[in-house]
């Protein structure tokens, strides 16, 4: 027996960050709605989605994130992009690898490209930092934008303290302003980052996943079902309208429709247009425009940290992280940026700007990237990794392909991904090289010679795939309420949605657009009274 309803109101492809927000804001304004969620991978956290950093016992926190790796589990992970040296290919923990496809003959390609698949998506696995974009990475044609990321805020539960009492975080922001704040605007000043991280009321830190966003709102709706080991394998369409989706129960094998008013594809910016192509929806747009941030990463060390941290340690005050206090357990010496976030590391953002278009992941570490001399110990915190990420310069032919005669592991259409650097993108991080060496002699002295900068992938933020338009002038896949313009009651979610050349981390983005097309969703459900809210129940 099918362990699926037989039709719902809305059904949603995806559980990471922006498929939850459509559960989470439809079970707020659009209470009497049935929703069901399908997601291919296992539930590998309690509560479903939470952030796997949030699991003590390390044996189980390794168990979790391998079961996050779907075809790639058992493979070698390196634990940051700091380790990753050119030409490895490695994935990150929780994450896994294109195994072909990721780079055709005389292009660039995108060689660690990585998906997660597990209750949560990448959302489990990530950093948490939250900038809002600024200038041109800002999307004009919405005029809500910001009151969407204060939304955004709330459902992913962004705070910019939880790291206040790391040692030297106030003087690596002091040293980066005086480098860059002249003629900012205060928003796009050097500030604190703001993080999916809070502080439980018994000390500890709790790193939000798509546990967070689901909410107790999402867990005590009845009418929202979330379905683990499924994969959707199409969207089914009746006179081109949503009209279900098509569900493999990845535990028997067995194939089943489940009929639905609304489809919300979340699968994540390289999978939701291969379900939207799986499904005979292939706009012109569609894969295209891709881009992915190319990372430069850096350190540096604190000049003057152990007179600082002297004087520190006698000011420390009740409850903050003087230096005295530190303990020995490091985080890894290969740490650099983006990777787990231990207690005493303040993470500063140096946001981007048109006129400096990179944005800055600043992070504090216990221990060098590189060894230091025996005789020169390590003043805790005082290590200060760099990363730079830059916009690319967006093309029609970089793209994510779909074969109609091959398939993934999954027995999806297999990715090919076409990308190429151009030459404004070449002079952008040669640029982004000469500024992160200007940000780590502001901050202290540099280690190592020069920059790094990392495999094309490795951000890991993938986006324009299935992108917005204000109109449907052929360059776009959706609408400003992420509705895909040649399917009506179907609708995109997730970073591919972003239509702009971003260099901030783009989950507040996602999460934010993703609440204005639940909105949406809500808004037609209630304009069609009882007669569509009662479509599930009807169906049986
Ligand atoms: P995902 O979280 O990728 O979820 C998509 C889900 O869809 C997956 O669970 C997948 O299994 C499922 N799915 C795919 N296909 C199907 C199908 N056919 N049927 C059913 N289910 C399907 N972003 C930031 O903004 N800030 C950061 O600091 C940051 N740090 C990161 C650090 C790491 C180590 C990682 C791994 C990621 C990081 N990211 C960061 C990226 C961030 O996690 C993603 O932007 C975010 O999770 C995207 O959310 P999503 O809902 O669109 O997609």
């Amino acid at each position: 027996m099918s362990r699926y309803p037989e039709a719902v109101d809305v059904a949603i492809v995806g559980s990471g960050p922006t498929g939850a927000a459509y559960a989470r804001i439809l079970s707020e304004e659009a209470p009497g709605a049935t929703i069901a969620l399908f997601e291919v991978g296992p539930t590998v956290s309690d509560p479903p989605g939470a952030h796997v950093k949030n699991i003590e016992d390390p044996a189980a926190r390794a168990d979790a994130q391998e079961r996050s790796e779907g075809p790639g589990a058992g493979a070698d992970t390196v634990s940051s992009p700091g380790a990753v040296k050119a030409g490895q290919r490695r994935a990150r923990p929780g994450t896994y690898l294109l195994e072909e496809g990721f780079q055709e003959p005389g292009e660039d390609g995108m060689p660690v490209v990585a998906f997660s698949s597990n209750v949560g998506g990448m959302g489990a696995h990530w950093t948490g930092a939250c900038p809002r974009p600024g200038d041109s990475e800002r999307i004009a044609f919405l005029p809500d934008l910001d009151a969407l990321l204060d939304e955004a805020d709330r459902l992913l539960g962004v705070t910019t303290d939880a790291f206040d009492g790391a040692p030297f975080t106030a003087l690596v922001r002091e040293r980066l302003a005086a480098a860059v704040d002249d003629g900012r605007p205060a928003a796009r000043r050097v500030q604190r980052m703001p993080l999916a991280v809070h502080r439980r009321d018994d000390g500890r830190l709790v790193w939000s996943g798509s546990d967070v966003v689901f909410g107790d709102a999402t867990r005590a709706n009845e009418r929202f079902t979330l379905y683990d080991d499924s994969l959707v394998t199409r969207v089914l369409l009746e006179d081109g309208r949503a009209a279900g989706v098509e569900v493999r129960d990845r535990r028997t094998g067995e194939v089943h429709t489940i009929r639905a008013r609304f489809v919300v594809v979340a699968a994540d910016a390289l999978r939701t247009p291969q379900v939207l192509w799986a499904s005979g929806i292939r706009p012109a747009a569609l894969g295209r425009m891709l881009n992915d941030q190319t990372q430069i990463v850096y350190a540096t060390r604190i000049r003057d940290a152990a007179a600082v941290a002297a004087a520190a340690s006698e000011a420390t005050t009740a409850g903050g992280f003087g230096a005295d206090e530190i303990g020995a357990d490091e985080i890894g010496a290969d740490e650099v940026i983006d990777g787990p976030i231990s207690e005493r590391s303040g993470v500063s953002w140096v946001p981007f700007t048109d006129a400096v278009p990179f944005h800055g992941q600043v992070m504090q570490l216990d221990a060098s990237p590189i060894p230091l001399a025996d005789d020169d110990p390590v003043v805790p915190g005082s290590i200060v990794g760099l990363g730079l990420f830059c916009a690319k310069d967006l093309q029609w032919d970089d793209r994510v392909e779909f074969r109609d005669d091959e398939r993934d592991w999954y027995g999806m259409p297999a990715m090919r991904i076409h990308y190429r650097l151009t030459d404004r993108d070449r002079a952008a991080i040669e640029r982004a090289q000469d500024e992160i060496v200007a940000l780590a002699k502001a901050v202290g002295d540099p280690i190592g010679d020069r920059p790094f900068t990392m495999p094309l992938g490795a951000s890991l933020h993938y986006q324009g795939s299935v992108r917005m338009g204000e109109t449907d002038d052929g360059r776009s896949v959706c609408g400003p309420d992420s509705e895909v313009w040649e399917a009506p009651g179907v609708f995109v979610a997730g970073n591919g949605v972003i239509p702009t050349a971003t260099a901030c981390n783009p989950t507040l983005t996602s999460v934010a657009l993703a609440v204005k097309g639940a909105r949406r969703i809500a808004r037609e459900l209630a304009a069609s009274g009882d007669e569509v809210l009662s479509f599930a129940a009807n169906q049986h």
